[in-house]
Protein backbone atom coordinates (compact mmCIF):
# COMPACT_ATOMS: atom_id res chain seq x y z
CA UNK A 1 0.00 0.00 0.00
CA UNK A 2 2.52 2.99 1.48
CA UNK A 3 4.70 1.83 -2.04
CA UNK A 4 1.57 3.44 -3.73
CA UNK A 5 1.51 6.63 -2.63
CA UNK A 6 3.97 9.56 -4.58
CA UNK A 7 6.59 11.41 -2.30
CA UNK A 8 4.80 14.54 -2.69
CA UNK A 9 1.86 13.01 -1.37
CA UNK A 10 3.87 11.59 1.99
CA UNK A 11 5.33 14.87 2.41
CA UNK A 12 1.85 16.38 2.52
CA UNK A 13 0.73 13.95 5.33
CA UNK A 14 3.56 14.37 6.82
CA UNK A 15 2.69 18.04 7.24
CA UNK A 16 -0.93 17.32 8.66
CA UNK A 17 -0.46 19.16 11.90
CA UNK A 18 -0.58 17.47 15.55
CA UNK A 19 -3.58 18.03 17.49
CA UNK A 20 -2.20 20.51 20.08
CA UNK A 21 -0.31 22.14 17.54
CA UNK A 22 -3.69 23.19 15.94
CA UNK A 23 -5.35 24.03 19.13
CA UNK A 24 -2.46 26.22 20.20
CA UNK A 25 -2.81 28.27 16.98
CA UNK A 26 -6.50 28.84 18.62
CA UNK A 27 -5.08 30.32 21.85
CA UNK A 28 -7.28 33.38 23.33
CA UNK A 29 -9.57 33.32 20.05
CA UNK A 30 -13.09 33.78 20.15
CA UNK A 31 -13.90 30.45 18.67
CA UNK A 32 -12.25 28.58 21.72
CA UNK A 33 -14.19 30.80 24.33
CA UNK A 34 -17.15 29.98 22.86
CA UNK A 35 -17.26 26.24 22.47
CA UNK A 36 -14.87 24.95 25.12
CA UNK A 37 -11.47 23.25 24.65
CA UNK A 38 -13.20 19.75 24.89
CA UNK A 39 -15.46 20.70 21.66
CA UNK A 40 -12.59 22.57 19.86
CA UNK A 41 -10.25 19.47 19.97
CA UNK A 42 -13.10 17.29 18.81
CA UNK A 43 -13.48 19.32 16.07
CA UNK A 44 -9.69 19.77 15.68
CA UNK A 45 -9.63 15.92 15.22
CA UNK A 46 -12.32 15.78 12.78
CA UNK A 47 -10.60 18.64 10.47
CA UNK A 48 -7.66 16.60 10.48
CA UNK A 49 -9.02 13.28 9.64
CA UNK A 50 -11.06 15.11 7.01
CA UNK A 51 -8.03 16.20 5.59
CA UNK A 52 -5.89 13.17 5.60
CA UNK A 53 -9.00 11.38 3.64
CA UNK A 54 -8.61 14.16 1.06
CA UNK A 55 -4.99 13.69 0.53
CA UNK A 56 -5.44 10.40 0.61
CA UNK A 57 -8.03 10.43 -2.61
CA UNK A 58 -5.53 12.43 -3.98
CA UNK A 59 -6.36 15.98 -3.48
CA UNK A 60 -3.57 18.66 -3.15
CA UNK A 61 -3.68 21.79 -0.72
CA UNK A 62 -1.10 24.36 -1.20
CA UNK A 63 -0.14 24.54 2.47
CA UNK A 64 -1.86 21.24 4.72
CA UNK A 65 -1.97 23.07 7.76
CA UNK A 66 -3.96 26.06 6.65
CA UNK A 67 -6.25 23.75 4.90
CA UNK A 68 -6.99 21.79 8.59
CA UNK A 69 -7.19 25.49 9.91
CA UNK A 70 -10.02 26.46 7.57
CA UNK A 71 -11.52 23.10 8.00
CA UNK A 72 -11.72 23.81 12.01
CA UNK A 73 -13.02 27.08 11.72
CA UNK A 74 -15.85 25.93 9.44
CA UNK A 75 -16.64 22.69 11.62
CA UNK A 76 -16.56 25.33 14.29
CA UNK A 77 -18.99 28.01 12.99
CA UNK A 78 -21.70 24.78 11.83
CA UNK A 79 -21.31 23.53 15.53
CA UNK A 80 -21.79 27.26 16.97
CA UNK A 81 -24.91 27.51 15.39
CA UNK A 82 -26.91 24.53 15.95
CA UNK A 83 -28.49 25.60 18.92
CA UNK A 84 -31.73 27.52 19.25
CA UNK A 85 -31.17 31.22 17.40
CA UNK A 86 -33.26 34.29 16.68
CA UNK A 87 -34.37 34.44 13.39
CA UNK A 88 -36.23 37.04 11.35
CA UNK A 89 -39.61 35.28 10.02
CA UNK A 90 -40.27 37.54 7.32
CA UNK A 91 -42.30 34.37 5.49
CA UNK A 92 -45.80 36.24 6.20
CA UNK A 93 -47.25 33.62 8.06
CA UNK A 94 -47.75 34.62 10.91
CA UNK A 95 -47.85 31.65 13.72
CA UNK A 96 -45.07 29.96 12.07
CA UNK A 97 -45.11 26.30 14.10
CA UNK A 98 -41.18 25.98 12.79
CA UNK A 99 -40.18 29.48 13.68
CA UNK A 100 -41.56 29.04 17.27
CA UNK A 101 -45.48 30.08 16.72
CA UNK A 102 -46.05 33.43 18.45
CA UNK A 103 -43.93 36.58 18.52
CA UNK A 104 -44.43 37.49 22.21
CA UNK A 105 -44.96 41.08 23.67
CA UNK A 106 -42.60 43.61 25.06
CA UNK A 107 -44.32 42.83 28.22
CA UNK A 108 -44.27 39.12 28.46
CA UNK A 109 -40.68 39.36 27.54
CA UNK A 110 -39.64 41.72 30.09
CA UNK A 111 -42.16 39.97 32.62
CA UNK A 112 -39.92 36.10 31.66
CA UNK A 113 -36.80 38.09 32.67
CA UNK A 114 -38.09 39.37 35.63
CA UNK A 115 -39.08 36.40 36.99
CA UNK A 116 -35.70 34.16 35.69
CA UNK A 117 -34.74 34.62 39.41
CA UNK A 118 -36.10 33.82 42.85
CA UNK A 119 -40.32 35.01 41.65
CA UNK A 120 -43.31 33.96 44.17
CA UNK A 121 -44.28 30.80 41.74
CA UNK A 122 -45.99 28.72 44.70
CA UNK A 123 -45.11 32.03 47.71
CA UNK A 124 -47.87 34.05 48.95
CA UNK A 125 -46.19 37.29 49.71
CA UNK A 126 -49.35 38.08 52.31
CA UNK A 127 -48.65 34.97 54.63
CA UNK A 128 -45.24 34.44 53.49
CA UNK A 129 -46.18 30.73 53.18
CA UNK A 130 -46.96 28.57 50.31
CA UNK A 131 -49.09 29.62 48.14
CA UNK A 132 -50.59 28.55 44.15
CA UNK A 133 -49.27 28.00 40.93
CA UNK A 134 -50.60 30.74 38.29
CA UNK A 135 -53.47 32.07 40.31
CA UNK A 136 -53.20 35.15 37.88
CA UNK A 137 -52.92 33.36 34.84
CA UNK A 138 -55.84 31.18 35.66
CA UNK A 139 -58.21 34.06 36.87
CA UNK A 140 -57.47 36.07 33.76
CA UNK A 141 -58.34 33.32 31.54
CA UNK A 142 -61.95 32.38 33.41
CA UNK A 143 -62.66 36.36 33.22
CA UNK A 144 -61.21 36.51 29.81
CA UNK A 145 -63.50 33.58 28.56
CA UNK A 146 -67.05 33.87 31.28
CA UNK A 147 -65.66 30.65 32.05
CA UNK A 148 -65.93 29.43 36.27
CA UNK A 149 -62.03 28.18 36.69
CA UNK A 150 -58.89 27.42 34.16
CA UNK A 151 -56.00 25.54 34.92
CA UNK A 152 -52.46 25.81 32.20
CA UNK A 153 -50.37 22.65 31.15
CA UNK A 154 -47.89 22.97 28.78
CA UNK A 155 -49.40 22.37 25.24
CA UNK A 156 -52.67 22.19 23.91
CA UNK A 157 -52.04 18.34 22.83
CA UNK A 158 -51.57 18.08 26.56
CA UNK A 159 -54.35 19.51 28.03
CA UNK A 160 -56.95 17.34 25.57
CA UNK A 161 -54.67 14.46 26.56
CA UNK A 162 -55.40 15.35 30.46
CA UNK A 163 -58.56 15.86 30.18
CA UNK A 164 -59.84 12.72 28.71
CA UNK A 165 -57.32 10.92 30.84
CA UNK A 166 -59.05 12.43 33.96
CA UNK A 167 -62.51 11.77 32.69
CA UNK A 168 -62.90 8.96 30.25
CA UNK A 169 -60.01 6.28 30.68
CA UNK A 170 -61.55 3.20 30.04
CA UNK A 171 -64.81 4.55 29.02
CA UNK A 172 -65.91 5.57 25.68
CA UNK A 173 -65.72 9.14 23.70
CA UNK A 174 -68.39 10.15 20.89
CA UNK A 175 -66.79 12.27 18.29
CA UNK A 176 -67.57 12.79 14.63
CA UNK A 177 -65.81 11.17 11.39
CA UNK A 178 -65.07 14.54 10.28
CA UNK A 179 -63.17 15.70 12.84
CA UNK A 180 -60.88 12.94 13.35
CA UNK A 181 -57.75 15.46 12.54
CA UNK A 182 -53.51 15.58 12.49
CA UNK A 183 -52.63 19.31 13.41
CA UNK A 184 -49.04 20.26 12.00
CA UNK A 185 -46.47 18.18 14.45
CA UNK A 186 -47.86 14.72 15.03
CA UNK A 187 -51.24 15.45 17.09
CA UNK A 188 -53.61 12.97 15.67
CA UNK A 189 -57.02 13.12 17.53
CA UNK A 190 -57.24 9.22 17.23
CA UNK A 191 -53.88 8.57 18.36
CA UNK A 192 -54.65 10.96 21.45
CA UNK A 193 -57.54 9.26 22.91
CA UNK A 194 -55.76 5.74 21.85
CA UNK A 195 -53.29 7.27 24.22
CA UNK A 196 -55.33 8.39 26.93
CA UNK A 197 -57.25 4.95 27.58
CA UNK A 198 -60.49 6.07 25.90
CA UNK A 199 -62.02 4.57 23.55
CA UNK A 200 -63.14 6.25 20.63
CA UNK A 201 -66.68 6.22 19.28
CA UNK A 202 -66.70 6.93 15.26
CA UNK A 203 -70.50 8.62 14.63
CA UNK A 204 -71.79 10.18 11.41
CA UNK A 205 -69.76 10.29 7.88
CA UNK A 206 -66.74 12.68 7.25
CA UNK A 207 -69.07 15.30 5.45
CA UNK A 208 -72.00 14.88 7.20
CA UNK A 209 -72.93 14.17 11.29
CA UNK A 210 -75.73 14.87 12.83
CA UNK A 211 -77.60 15.57 16.69
CA UNK A 212 -79.27 11.97 16.09
CA UNK A 213 -75.97 10.40 15.07
CA UNK A 214 -74.78 11.65 18.57
CA UNK A 215 -77.59 10.51 20.35
CA UNK A 216 -77.91 7.04 18.95
CA UNK A 217 -74.22 6.22 20.23
CA UNK A 218 -74.75 7.21 23.73
CA UNK A 219 -74.78 4.20 25.92
CA UNK A 220 -73.59 3.33 29.54
CA UNK A 221 -70.20 3.05 28.93
CA UNK A 222 -70.03 7.13 27.33
CA UNK A 223 -68.03 9.59 29.52
CA UNK A 224 -68.22 12.53 27.03
CA UNK A 225 -68.84 13.96 23.49
CA UNK A 226 -65.57 15.67 21.89
CA UNK A 227 -66.02 18.28 19.84
CA UNK A 228 -63.05 18.73 17.76
CA UNK A 229 -61.86 22.26 16.13
CA UNK A 230 -60.77 21.27 12.79
CA UNK A 231 -57.78 23.65 12.83
CA UNK A 232 -55.50 23.88 9.70
CA UNK A 233 -58.68 21.94 7.79
CA UNK A 234 -62.07 22.56 6.32
CA UNK A 235 -64.91 20.20 5.15
CA UNK A 236 -66.95 22.45 2.42
CA UNK A 237 -69.90 22.01 0.37
CA UNK A 238 -72.70 19.02 1.25
CA UNK A 239 -71.70 19.34 5.27
CA UNK A 240 -73.46 18.93 8.45
CA UNK A 241 -72.51 19.70 11.87
CA UNK A 242 -74.61 19.57 14.88
CA UNK A 243 -74.16 22.86 16.74
CA UNK A 244 -72.47 23.14 20.31
CA UNK A 245 -75.84 24.35 21.50
CA UNK A 246 -77.49 20.89 20.32
CA UNK A 247 -74.18 18.69 21.74
CA UNK A 248 -74.56 20.76 25.07
CA UNK A 249 -78.42 19.75 25.91
CA UNK A 250 -77.67 16.00 24.60
CA UNK A 251 -75.18 16.14 26.80
CA UNK A 252 -76.63 17.61 29.62
CA UNK A 253 -79.93 15.18 29.51
CA UNK A 254 -77.90 12.12 29.38
CA UNK A 255 -75.43 13.37 32.04
CA UNK A 256 -71.97 12.68 29.95
CA UNK A 257 -69.74 15.46 29.61
CA UNK A 258 -69.02 17.87 26.50
CA UNK A 259 -65.46 18.65 25.53
CA UNK A 260 -64.36 21.15 22.84
CA UNK A 261 -60.62 21.02 21.64
CA UNK A 262 -60.81 24.18 20.02
CA UNK A 263 -56.73 24.47 19.22
CA UNK A 264 -56.42 28.42 18.34
CA UNK A 265 -59.06 29.91 20.94
CA UNK A 266 -59.33 32.80 19.74
CA UNK A 267 -59.67 35.64 22.82
CA UNK A 268 -61.26 38.39 20.78
CA UNK A 269 -63.40 38.24 17.31
CA UNK A 270 -61.20 38.48 14.50
CA UNK A 271 -63.60 38.77 12.14
CA UNK A 272 -63.10 42.60 11.86
CA UNK A 273 -59.68 42.02 10.79
CA UNK A 274 -60.54 39.21 8.02
CA UNK A 275 -59.79 36.42 9.85
CA UNK A 276 -63.66 35.07 9.85
CA UNK A 277 -63.70 31.74 10.17
CA UNK A 278 -62.49 31.48 13.74
CA UNK A 279 -64.70 31.10 16.64
CA UNK A 280 -63.95 32.57 20.26
CA UNK A 281 -63.38 30.91 23.48
CA UNK A 282 -66.26 32.55 25.14
CA UNK A 283 -68.99 31.39 22.51
CA UNK A 284 -68.00 27.87 22.89
CA UNK A 285 -68.48 28.04 27.27
CA UNK A 286 -71.92 30.57 26.08
CA UNK A 287 -72.87 27.83 23.92
CA UNK A 288 -72.66 25.47 27.56
CA UNK A 289 -69.40 23.23 26.17
CA UNK A 290 -68.38 21.60 29.79
CA UNK A 291 -64.65 21.82 28.98
CA UNK A 292 -62.50 23.76 26.21
CA UNK A 293 -59.03 23.43 25.29
CA UNK A 294 -56.57 25.32 23.80
CA UNK A 295 -52.79 26.67 22.80
CA UNK A 296 -51.56 29.67 24.69
CA UNK A 297 -48.97 30.21 21.38
CA UNK A 298 -51.81 30.21 18.81
CA UNK A 299 -54.01 33.38 18.35
CA UNK A 300 -54.00 34.54 21.94
CA UNK A 301 -50.28 35.56 20.72
CA UNK A 302 -48.62 34.43 24.12
CA UNK A 303 -46.00 31.02 25.06
CA UNK A 304 -46.88 27.83 24.17
CA UNK A 305 -48.85 26.52 27.37
CA UNK A 306 -52.21 24.27 27.00
CA UNK A 307 -55.40 26.30 28.82
CA UNK A 308 -58.64 24.45 29.86
CA UNK A 309 -61.49 26.10 30.73
CA UNK A 310 -64.90 25.36 32.31
CA UNK A 311 -66.94 24.21 35.28
CA UNK A 312 -65.41 24.56 38.55
CA UNK A 313 -65.62 21.12 39.99
CA UNK A 314 -64.65 19.52 36.43
CA UNK A 315 -61.57 22.01 36.09
CA UNK A 316 -60.63 21.71 39.79
CA UNK A 317 -60.18 17.63 39.05
CA UNK A 318 -57.80 18.15 36.46
CA UNK A 319 -55.69 20.35 39.13
CA UNK A 320 -56.11 17.57 41.58
CA UNK A 321 -54.83 14.72 39.55
CA UNK A 322 -51.79 13.78 39.57
CA UNK A 323 -50.86 13.84 36.07
CA UNK A 324 -51.51 17.39 36.53
CA UNK A 325 -48.02 17.09 37.96
CA UNK A 326 -46.29 15.99 35.18
CA UNK A 327 -47.95 18.79 32.79
CA UNK A 328 -47.89 21.90 34.26
CA UNK A 329 -45.60 24.48 33.09
CA UNK A 330 -42.62 26.80 34.95
CA UNK A 331 -42.46 30.25 36.07
CA UNK A 332 -41.52 31.74 32.58
CA UNK A 333 -44.23 30.08 30.85
CA UNK A 334 -46.62 31.28 33.80
CA UNK A 335 -44.86 34.92 33.95
CA UNK A 336 -45.19 35.59 29.82
CA UNK A 337 -48.79 34.20 29.90
CA UNK A 338 -49.73 36.62 32.92
CA UNK A 339 -48.46 39.10 30.68
CA UNK A 340 -50.51 38.22 27.69
CA UNK A 341 -53.68 38.04 29.05
CA UNK A 342 -53.15 41.72 31.17
CA UNK A 343 -53.02 43.15 27.47
CA UNK A 344 -56.40 41.83 26.90
CA UNK A 345 -58.02 42.05 30.40
CA UNK A 346 -57.05 45.94 29.88
CA UNK A 347 -58.63 45.96 26.39
CA UNK A 348 -54.72 46.95 24.67
CA UNK A 349 -54.32 43.17 23.24
CA UNK A 350 -54.30 44.90 19.50
CA UNK A 351 -51.61 47.07 20.09
CA UNK A 352 -49.94 45.59 22.50
CA UNK A 353 -49.91 41.58 21.18
CA UNK A 354 -47.74 41.17 18.12
CA UNK A 355 -50.00 37.84 16.66
CA UNK A 356 -52.88 40.97 16.95
CA UNK A 357 -50.89 44.01 15.82
CA UNK A 358 -49.91 41.76 12.75
CA UNK A 359 -53.47 40.53 11.65
CA UNK A 360 -54.83 43.89 12.00
CA UNK A 361 -51.96 45.50 9.93
CA UNK A 362 -53.45 46.86 6.59
CA UNK A 363 -51.92 45.73 3.28
CA UNK A 364 -51.21 50.00 2.67
CA UNK A 365 -49.69 49.70 6.29
CA UNK A 366 -47.29 46.86 4.98
CA UNK A 367 -46.44 48.48 1.64
CA UNK A 368 -45.54 51.38 3.49
CA UNK A 369 -42.69 49.39 5.66
CA UNK A 370 -41.69 47.50 3.15
CA UNK A 371 -40.76 50.76 0.72
CA UNK A 372 -39.04 52.41 3.58
CA UNK A 373 -36.98 48.26 3.57
CA UNK A 374 -36.38 48.52 -0.03
CA UNK A 375 -35.18 52.09 -0.15
CA UNK A 376 -32.69 51.57 1.86
CA UNK A 377 -31.09 48.29 0.73
CA UNK A 378 -31.87 49.22 -3.18
CA UNK A 379 -28.79 50.43 -3.89
CA UNK A 380 -26.66 48.15 -2.60
CA UNK A 381 -28.54 44.97 -4.03
CA UNK A 382 -28.42 46.89 -7.14
CA UNK A 383 -24.90 47.16 -7.25
CA UNK A 384 -24.62 43.60 -6.59
CA UNK A 385 -26.95 42.69 -9.69
CA UNK A 386 -29.86 41.83 -7.74
CA UNK A 387 -33.28 43.18 -9.02
CA UNK A 388 -35.82 44.18 -5.79
CA UNK A 389 -39.12 45.26 -6.41
CA UNK A 390 -42.69 45.02 -4.45
CA UNK A 391 -44.99 42.51 -5.24
CA UNK A 392 -48.41 42.31 -3.65
CA UNK A 393 -49.52 38.94 -2.51
CA UNK A 394 -51.10 37.35 0.98
CA UNK A 395 -50.05 36.58 4.12
CA UNK A 396 -51.69 33.39 6.13
CA UNK A 397 -52.05 33.29 9.85
CA UNK A 398 -50.87 29.59 10.21
CA UNK A 399 -50.23 27.41 12.90
CA UNK A 400 -53.24 25.50 12.14
CA UNK A 401 -55.62 28.33 12.08
CA UNK A 402 -57.83 29.59 9.53
CA UNK A 403 -56.80 27.68 6.66
CA UNK A 404 -58.97 29.70 3.95
CA UNK A 405 -58.25 33.21 5.26
CA UNK A 406 -55.63 35.24 3.82
CA UNK A 407 -54.50 38.62 4.28
CA UNK A 408 -53.84 40.85 1.30
CA UNK A 409 -49.99 42.11 1.77
CA UNK A 410 -47.02 43.69 -0.18
CA UNK A 411 -43.91 41.76 -1.26
CA UNK A 412 -40.38 42.43 -1.02
CA UNK A 413 -39.21 40.22 -4.13
CA UNK A 414 -35.61 39.46 -5.04
CA UNK A 415 -34.26 37.93 -7.79
CA UNK A 416 -30.57 37.97 -9.46
CA UNK A 417 -30.23 36.42 -13.05
CA UNK A 418 -27.05 34.20 -11.93
CA UNK A 419 -28.30 33.27 -8.34
CA UNK A 420 -31.35 30.69 -8.11
CA UNK A 421 -33.73 31.81 -5.50
CA UNK A 422 -33.26 28.83 -3.66
CA UNK A 423 -29.21 30.30 -3.18
CA UNK A 424 -30.53 33.34 -2.50
CA UNK A 425 -32.64 32.39 0.78
CA UNK A 426 -29.86 30.12 1.59
CA UNK A 427 -27.61 33.29 1.76
CA UNK A 428 -30.03 34.94 3.43
CA UNK A 429 -30.15 31.86 6.09
CA UNK A 430 -26.66 32.25 6.62
CA UNK A 431 -25.92 35.70 8.12
CA UNK A 432 -25.63 36.85 12.11
CA UNK A 433 -29.06 36.96 12.40
CA UNK A 434 -31.32 34.94 9.93
CA UNK A 435 -33.36 35.85 7.44
CA UNK A 436 -36.33 33.54 6.52
CA UNK A 437 -37.84 34.23 3.54
CA UNK A 438 -40.26 32.44 0.99
CA UNK A 439 -39.69 31.38 -2.24
CA UNK A 440 -42.92 32.32 -4.39
CA UNK A 441 -42.82 32.72 -8.50
CA UNK A 442 -39.27 32.25 -8.86
CA UNK A 443 -38.26 35.41 -6.44
CA UNK A 444 -37.75 35.41 -2.81
CA UNK A 445 -40.21 37.31 -1.28
CA UNK A 446 -40.35 38.67 2.09
CA UNK A 447 -43.33 40.05 4.11
CA UNK A 448 -43.16 42.77 6.14
CA UNK A 449 -46.42 42.01 8.14
CA UNK A 450 -44.93 39.45 10.18
CA UNK A 451 -41.49 41.45 10.77
CA UNK A 452 -41.67 43.98 13.79
CA UNK A 453 -38.30 45.58 13.45
CA UNK A 454 -37.46 47.03 9.92
CA UNK A 455 -33.99 48.58 10.60
CA UNK A 456 -33.06 45.00 12.00
CA UNK A 457 -34.07 43.66 8.87
CA UNK A 458 -32.06 46.21 7.09
CA UNK A 459 -29.15 45.42 8.92
CA UNK A 460 -29.44 41.56 8.17
CA UNK A 461 -30.76 42.02 4.04
CA UNK A 462 -26.95 44.55 3.78
CA UNK A 463 -24.77 42.06 5.88
CA UNK A 464 -26.02 39.44 4.28
CA UNK A 465 -24.72 40.80 0.76
CA UNK A 466 -21.54 42.27 1.94
CA UNK A 467 -20.52 38.80 3.20
CA UNK A 468 -20.39 37.47 -0.38
CA UNK A 469 -17.82 39.17 -1.64
C1 LIG B 1 -52.96 23.16 17.40
C2 LIG B 1 -53.96 22.22 17.97
C3 LIG B 1 -53.60 21.30 18.94
C4 LIG B 1 -52.19 21.18 19.43
O1 LIG B 1 -51.83 22.28 20.17
P1 LIG B 1 -50.37 22.41 20.81
O2 LIG B 1 -50.48 23.61 21.69
O3 LIG B 1 -49.43 22.55 19.69
O4 LIG B 1 -50.13 21.14 21.58
C5 LIG B 1 -54.57 20.47 19.43
N1 LIG B 1 -55.83 20.52 18.98
C6 LIG B 1 -56.23 21.40 18.04
C7 LIG B 1 -57.65 21.40 17.59
C8 LIG B 1 -55.30 22.29 17.50
O5 LIG B 1 -55.66 23.18 16.56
Amino acid sequence: MKDDRSPEKNLALRSLPQVDECLQKFAGSDILRRLGKRRLTDIIREAISGTRRSLLAGETFADVPSEVEARVSDLARKSLTRGLRKVINATGVILHTNLGRAKLSDAAREAILSVAGPCTLEYDLNTGGRGVRAPLAESLLAELTNAEDAVVVNNCAAAAYLVLRVFAAGKEVIVSRGELIEIGGDFRVPEILAGSGAVMREVGTTNRTSIEDHEAAINSSTAMILRVHPSNYRVVGFTEQATLGDLAELAEKHGILLFEDLGSGALIDLAKFGVKDEPTVRDSVAAGVHLVSFSGDKLLGGPQAGIVVGRRELVEKLRKHPLYRVLRPDKLIGAALEATLLAYSRETAETDIPVLRMIAETADAVRERAESVVSEIREAYENAGFSVELRKGFSTTGGGTAPLEKLETWLIAITHPEHSPDAIAANLRAGEIPVISRIEDDAVCLDLRTVGNGSELIRALLDAISAKD
